[in-house]
């Protein structure tokens, strides 16, 4: 290694600890932490991420950058070096485009209007929300200048967050899944009575649920002992390095699977960070790629492999075993209950089939504030026709409509999409490990996991964040991101689910 180089993997390794520092922090807050340390935790915190972004954006690093360029003597692309070198400085340019005072604005706000929202959603009350909101919008807006973007002023904010994305791209990937989903949705509605979930709405034991939730999580592929799960009110995952990854999940004590799928979900996170070569720790290349290659990842555990009657063909009867209330239920009842359909008004509890077009709505929307389509009074109105026109139901208060959300008092505009990216993702995924490994089923259904694993690990964990997204992708399946895998796989699962003809 060329001493510049040596020098600038130095600088990145201070950095990346003080982040993960940080992390940790940041975990210990939403887990362990007494209420009274939230005021010294938020300090550290924003001590710590200032003294990271002052060393990141600083000159030095623009100039151990260049000198480091000039060491590589035509390194592969996808060599360590030249992929830290190349992504570093995307990073890097980035973050100098952003002036500190403007961060120090954009945190301010997000903490104040976290506070807003709260008590806007709990009261009802879209009216007090409002001027948070025209100030998420005005962010966003000033954030789009200063980034700079060639198109649509919603490419810079998606790229953000998935690097690459152009706004173009997700509007076509949502009228693609738009023109099938919503007939899709309007035919299941006809026939909701064959599904019932009556049988997962009873009394579970906690502790029972959490072996269970670990057992599998363990199965799939979680490695315990480079990582833990514990409790919070809102699950999550996050890896510190690749030998510290943590998930949580809640527990609901008479509703067996929304604890079950959340551990999964995370857990899928989790194996991502696990995954990450060895080599690229200490770096900026040391996490996922992007939200929404994370997303497909915690949603190909969780759904494609997780909600699937192969998984379940292996695990129902220790579910059985572990659970005697349901010993009169056969597999296939199990089966309907956990892939139940249903036009929920709320995003969370979206079922796989209706869960886009939540997103779709908030993509159209955001697009649409961000433009000044309409006086904000006017969004509450809009939210509730788009949903009558894609689910069929109106919310009957903004506290279940346009309230429900975290991501617009929190600042993030552009975020959403991710969610939609990461699961058309996840099913493209899943077909190329199944081209690779026709055994895949079977082996579910053996409880076996290691192929699907192995395919993931050396097709998309191992490279952290050395590609960007699209290159990922067609590396990995052999094209760019589709919607093909995932609307076959959504029309063949359901249509038998429902009995639904062709
Ligand atoms: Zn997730």
């Amino acid at each position: 290694m060329g001493e510049n180089l040596g020098r600038l993997r130095e600088r990145l390794a201070d950095i990346s600890r003080l982040r993960e520092a940080g992390a940790v922090l940041g975990w210990d807050r939403q887990t362990y932490m007494p209420p009274a340390g939230a005021a010294s935790r938020a300090a550290q915190l924003s001590t710590i991420e200032r003294m990271a972004h002052e060393l990141f954006i600083d000159d030095v690093t623009g100039e151990l950058l260049e000198a480091a360029r000039a060491e590589l003597n035509g390194a592969a692309p996808e060599s360590d070096d030249a992929s830290l070198v190349r992504v570093t400085t995307r990073d890097y340019e980035n973050d100098r485009k952003l002036p500190p005072t403007f961060v120090r604005e954009m945190t301010e706000h997000s903490v104040l209007a976290q506070q807003i929202w709260i008590e806007a959603r709990e009261n009802n009350d879209f009216r007090t929300f409002m001027p948070a909101l025209a100030g998420t919008i005005d962010l966003a807006r000033r954030m789009a200048d200063y980034l700079g973007y060639e198109g649509e002023m919603y490419d810079a904010l998606l790229d953000v967050f998935e690097p690459g994305m152009k706004t173009e791209r997700v509007a076509a990937l949502f009228a693609e899944l738009k023109s099938e989903l919503v007939p899709l949705v309007a035919a299941i509605a006809e026939r909701s009575d064959r599904v019932d979930d009556a049988v997962l709405h009873q009394s579970f034991d906690e502790r029972l649920q959490e072996e269970f939730g670990t057992m599998m999580a363990e199965k799939f592929g979680f490695d315990f002992q480079r990582g833990r799960l514990d409790r919070t009110v809102h699950p999550f995952a996050v890896g510190f390095t690749r030998n510290d990854v943590r998930i949580t999940t809640r527990f609901d004590p008479n509703f067996l699977t929304s604890s079950l799928f959340s551990t999964l979900h995370e857990a899928g996170h989790g194996m991502y960070e696990q995954g990450i070569g060895a080599s690229l720790e200490g770096t900026p290349l040391a996490h996922g790629t992007s939200l929404g290659v994370h997303e497909s990842q915690s949603r190909l555990w969780e759904n494609i492999v997780g909600r699937s009657l192969d998984t379940w063909q292996h695990f129902y009867p220790l579910l059985q075993e572990t659970f005697p209330q349901l010993d009169d239920i056969d597999l296939q009842t199990f089966y309907g209950a956990i892939n139940r359909v249903y036009p929920s008004l709320i995003r969370v509890e979206a079922d796989e089939v209706t869960y886009n077009l939540h997103i779709m709505l908030r993509f159209e929307m955001e697009r649409e504030l961000l433009a000044g389509a309409y006086p904000l009074a006017e969004a509450p109105e809009v939210w509730n026709e788009k949903m009558r026109s894609y689910f069929g139901v109106t919310p009957p208060n903004d506290t279940q409509g346009i309230l429900q959300d975290v991501h617009w008092s929190g600042g993030m505009m552009g975020y959403f999409p991710t969610y939609t990216i990461g699961t058309v993702l996840s099913a493209q995924l899943f077909d190329a490990a199944r081209r690779a490994y026709p055994t895949i089923p079977e082996e579910m259904r053996a409880g076996e996991f290691g192929n699907l694993h192995g395919w993931l690990t050396e097709n998309i964990y191992q490279h952290g964040s050395k590609f960007q997204p699209e290159e990922l992708i067609v590396r990995a399946t052999g094209e760019p991101l589709q919607t093909r895998s995932y609307i076959g796989y959504l029309k063949t699962k359901f249509g038998d689910l429902y009995g639904l003809a062709g």
